[in-house]
């Protein structure tokens, strides 16, 4: 591979007292600009077109400022440049349903583990993994608005960029949330009163819970209370997005004006009548959360010795998982013989979603204990064309629907203004969705971050051995 490798002045460090100064001149001269121009790649852009063979594109400071066919890129003067000829280049992933800092390793305690330390090492392993956005789900503390204003301000960050809603709504004893973290409510005035409190702390969007846990919870979160956070969302300006698992409580917040739901419906096939609900009131399916679906049909799951696995995951976790005291219990929980039903349903219906037309994007729910950052994205995206779309579809799904459910405008899809957060692949993922782990590299905003096989948590570097070619 060519690859020529320059470094601007706007490198060169300065101090805090030079610093003014020394930007002024830097744009003066027009020096300050930091271009990488990446060539000769198939193009898979996100927005749903298809697959563009031979693009290239400019990045000025870790933006988009030109992409297309290769023979029309001119690269600036200076600038780097990296041949991508025979590679894949897509949008970071999105994943539209994670929950950031409640773990290490698989145990899990909000109060124990939710800091920013913790917080930003989970970014960054999903950076890893090609996922360079994330929305997390109503599981946040108050550190979460000052990682994303820092993000923010920064633009050009390490690790994934994250979009929270927060503290969801829970209602009083009912299914949802962490505990240690106060967010429940029993009144639609304290429902009201909350919604306002979180979203003046910067919530990006409103997360509700109405479930539950197959009839061990007394009372699912009554309508008056999810209408009084859908409306409170609403006349804010933000979002609402619900995790269901009745077909009844979709037909609920439909009726609502719930937004998006964060999980599939699980009980019952959906039928027409919520298809065309759904379609008249504009509601998304963000998140189908198959692979969360699956992870609980297993007592040991099938990946634990698969390198792109290992690679994010210290040796003790592996053996914890591993552990047969582990897979005894998991054997003998209430509702282990439920999940594989539970499963079905929710690829029947995600499938049902797509091909009636309902806006669907991809979510996970990673990040409760063994549902594993980058890692299920992945698999996400397989179960998705499991289900019945194209690799195509669950990559569009991935990065452009994603990002436009939020408006989030700078990310997404690769074209002229976006942040240059970017995935090169070795192998044609339009061809084997399977193909998205064979990552060659990850851009966030144009600088590469280490990948899953430059990675090997909890060991000597060199302990995973090398990456494969
Ligand atoms: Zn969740």
């Amino acid at each position: 591979m060519r690859q020529r490798l320059q470094r601007g002045p706007a490198r060169v460090g300065v101090g805090r007292i030079g610093a003014g100064i020394a930007i002024i001149a830097l744009l003066a001269s027009g020096a300050s600009a930091e271009t990488l121009v990446l060539e000769h790649f198939t193009l898979i852009d996100g927005t749903g077109r298809a697959a563009q063979r031979d693009q290239s594109l400019i990045l000025v400071d870790g933006r988009v400022t030109e992409v297309g066919p290769a023979a029309r890129i001119k690269a600036p003067k200076g600038a780097t440049r990296e041949d991508l000829r025979g590679k894949f280049l897509m949008p970071g992933i999105i994943d539209s349903h994670v929950h950031l800092g409640l773990v290490d390793g698989i145990e899990q305690s909000f109060p124990k583990y939710y800091d920013r330390a913790n917080v930003e090492q989970q970014l960054k392993l999903y950076t890893a993994y090609g996922v360079t956005s994330v929305y997390t789900l109503g599981t946040d503390g108050d550190e979460i608005h000052t990682i994303i204003a820092d993000q923010r301000r920064i633009g050009r960050i390490d690790g994934a960029r994250a979009f929270t809603a927060g503290r969801g709504v829970v209602y009083k004893g009912s299914y949802g949330g962490v505990p240690g973290l106060d967010q429940q409510v029993s009144t639609p005035a304290e429902t009201i009163a909350m919604v306002r409190r979180e979203v003046a702390k910067g919530d990006d969007f409103v997360k509700l819970w109405m479930d539950d846990e197959f009839g061990d919870v007394a009372e699912r979160m009554p309508y008056p209370i999810s209408k009084a956070a859908i409306d409170t969302a609403h006349a804010l300006g933000k979002k609402a997005v619900g995790h269901i698992f009745y077909n009844e409580n979709a037909a609920g917040l439909v009726g609502q004006g719930v937004d998006g739901f964060m999980h599939q419906v699980r009980d019952k096939p959906i039928g027409p009548k919520l298809i065309a609900d759904m379609k008249a009131k504009r509601t998304w399916q963000l998140a189908s959360t198959l692979s969360r679906e699956a992870s609980f049909t297993y007592k040991l799951l099938p990946f634990v010795d698969d390198p792109f696995f290992v690679r994010g995951v210290a040796p003790a976790t592996i053996a914890a998982l591993k552990s047969p005291e582990r897979q005894a219990r998991l054997a003998a929980g209430k509702h282990f013989g439920q999940y594989p039903a539970v499963l079905d349903m929710a690829l029947k219906n995600f499938g049902t979603m797509a091909k009636a037309g309902i806006p669907y994007g991809m979510g996970t729910d990673s990040g409760p204990t063994a549902r594993f950052p980058g890692y299920f994205a992945h698999w996400e995206l397989e179960l998705m064309v499991k289900a019945g779309v194209t690799p195509l579809q669950a990559l569009t799904a991935a990065t452009g629907t994603n990002a436009k459910f939020l408006n989030a405008r700078d990310i997404g899809t690769v074209e002229r203004g976006k942040w240059g957060d970017l995935l090169v692949l070795d192998r044609d993922p339009t061809a084997d969705i399977r193909n998205t782990r064979s990552i060659r590299a990850v851009y966030v905003a144009g600088r590469k971050q280490p990948t899953i096989w430059q990675t090997c948590t909890g060991r000597a570097a060199d302990a995973c051995g090398p990456a494969p070619q």
